[in-house]
């Protein structure tokens, strides 16, 4: 349903206020191409209401821009819509901040970081139906911000929604994109092609007819049979694994059949290679086993009508709009259907590391067979254990919760750790026991010969940062001394008298033996003082000889001393 049409059945709802209010709100702006700003936030919300999400999220998507670009206030918004769409937009507010800078290695993160800072899955679905708007109209943006964007599109944007389920939309997003990185091979791919892609439509229109005619010779019939060509940017991908060789592309427009069930789906897929014989190695059941992302369907590669090779797919009219839709069709099939027992069969293997996250994400929607216990499970909880910070840069680290400047600086380079004074967090100086949190901006400050405190073992939070600070340390504390002697810690109980601790140092001072630290602990009424004298550059051997030489010292009740 579109937003006009949520309106038109529902004059007064949410979708409505929203729309409403976003209109008046966006009123007198205009985007770079002259278009009125709020057509953008209806686009925007056109999307994901095609993406079956619920009212608030459509709510959400009409007023997504409205605190970043009105003067209306998250408060205000609070006011009018309720916690929720406040929520929602806020989460969308925060994640459109976050930028791609283009460094490799760090693209990982910045998604799971996007998500972190998401909270609710609908925040980034939201996301992105306002990014596949942006992307059309990408052409109406300066120049130098368009392959920015595009990029970010293309690594951030187009991956998420693919692990989400979202296979058409992430592979619209990346189609769009590509003509903007890659302006070259955009126009050379093109002009390859077209006759090749009109080519096999025609062909295919015959091998759709004679299919048609055999499975119903068999009593199957299929919902519907249609074609379409692979996307340019997944086609250039393939390309450059195939010798820039159209012809040894077999699936440059792929046949998609659409049965019933599934039962009916295996059945036409023995029709097809009884017709047809299958290339060997090529016949892939997602059906039985699902990709990662939990797409289901048979592929299967014949060598069809006059000997040309062929890719065939065939799954159910539910499995076609799941890997349109992703995460949201299941969300409706859940709302819909209650307990969704279809859903329940699917086995997922978990075979690549990084897929960990959407594994979770699946695995926990499956325990929940309410639309409200859903709702809450759309929840990003599952990150509540690591935080996503900035460099300046732009690089994202990845630390765990409760982490400090100082875990961050020994995480870029113990360099950094050792010689780390201050910190700023969003260009604010921070202490270094400070908190980050996902999203923050970080800077270290560095100063010259500086030596890591002893007193950051207190806050630290990684194993790593504890072991750089403890062996910067150590390694500081044998370059003061002339030998690589140990540390002693004398403990002595003695007589209160003036001048006994001069007695005392001056002992130690005579044995050749550095004096770290003198704590003297006060005693208050009592006549006796306990004093710890923390020594460097001393052994066993010298330690004894010195004991006896203080005990010599007539206040001195008691002493004794350990290796630290
Ligand atoms: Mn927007």
């Amino acid at each position: 349903m579109t937003v006009k049409e949520s309106i038109k059945k529902n004059p007064d709802g949410i979708i409505a206020r929203a729309y409403a209010f976003a209109e008046k709100s966006h009123k007198g702006q205009s985007r770079k191409n002259g278009e009125a700003y709020f057509n953008h936030a209806l686009a925007a919300a056109n999307n994901v209401a095609s993406w079956n999400l619920d009212d608030e999220s459509v709510a959400a998507a009409l007023l997504h821009d409205v605190v970043e670009d009105t003067d209306v206030t998250l408060e205000k918004l609070k006011r009018e819509f309720g916690e929720e769409i406040a929520f929602l937009v806020d989460g969308v507010t925060k994640i459109g901040k976050i930028r791609y800078r283009g460094i490799e290695n760090q693209v990982e993160n910045l998604r799971k970081m996007l998500l972190a800072l998401s909270e609710d899955i609908r925040v980034i679905i939201i996301k992105l139906g306002d990014r596949l708007h942006n992307m059309k109209t990408l052409s109406s943006v300066p120049r130098e911000k368009q392959r920015r964007i595009a990029l970010e599109t293309m690594e951030i944007y187009s991956p998420i929604a693919y692990r989400l389920g979202m296979q058409h939309l992430s592979g619209e997003l990346e189609d769009l994109a590509f003509p903007y990185i890659y302006p070259q091979e955009y126009t050379w791919l093109k002009k390859e092609v077209k006759d090749a892609y009109e080519k096999r439509a025609k062909y295919l229109e015959r091998v759709k007819k004679a299919l048609l005619q055999e499975l119903q010779k068999n009593k199957l019939h299929p919902l519907f049979i249609d074609f379409r060509a692979k996307r340019y940017a997944s086609l250039y991908k393939k390309l450059l694994r195939y010798d820039m060789d159209i012809n040894k592309i077999y699936d440059l427009v792929a046949l998609r059949v659409i049965m019933e069930n599934v039962s009916e789906c295996y059945a036409a897929l023995g029709i097809v290679h009884n017709l047809w014989p299958p290339v060997p190695g090529r016949i892939k059941d997602y059906i039985a086993m699902p990709k990662p992302n939990g797409y289901r369907s048979l592929h299967t590669t014949i060598i069809c009508l006059d000997e040309v090779i062929t890719e065939i797919q065939i799954k159910t009219k539910e499995m076609h709009e799941e890997a349109e839709n992703g995460i949201a069709a299941h969300w409706l099939y859940e709302q819909t259907k209650g307990t969704g027992k279809n859903m329940q069969k699917r086995s997922i293997s978990p075979d690549k590391k990084e897929l960990q996250w959407v594994e979770q994400l699946r695995n926990w929607q499956k325990e929940f067979s309410n639309p409200e216990e859903f709702l809450d499970s759309l929840k990003i909880d599952f990150f509540r254990d690591r935080i996503f910070v900035i460099t300046p840069r732009g690089e994202v680290r990845d630390l765990p919760v409760g982490a400090t400047p100082i875990d961050f600086a020994y995480q870029i380079h113990s360099d950094v750790g050792n010689s780390c004074s201050g910190a700023k967090v969003n260009g604010k100086i921070v202490t270094l026991d400070h908190q980050l949190q996902s999203g923050n901006v970080v800077e270290i400050i560095t100063q010259k010969n500086k030596k890591p405190s002893s007193s950051w073992l207190n806050f630290v939070k990684t194993a790593g940062a504890r072991n750089k600070i403890k062996s910067a340390l150590k390694g500081s504390d044998s370059l003061a001394a002339p030998t690589k002697l140990a540390r002693i810690e004398f403990k002595i109980t003695a007589e209160d008298k003036l001048g006994l601790l001069k007695d005392v140092t001056t002992i130690i001072s005579r044995a050749h033996v550095n004096i770290v630290s003198v704590n003297t602990g006060g005693q208050g009424a009592s006549k006796f003082h306990v004093l710890k004298i923390l020594c460097d550059g001393i052994n066993k051997d010298k330690a004894e000889k010195l004991a006896i030489k203080l005990k010599s010292v007539k206040e001195i009740k008691e002493l004794s001393y350990k290796f630290i």
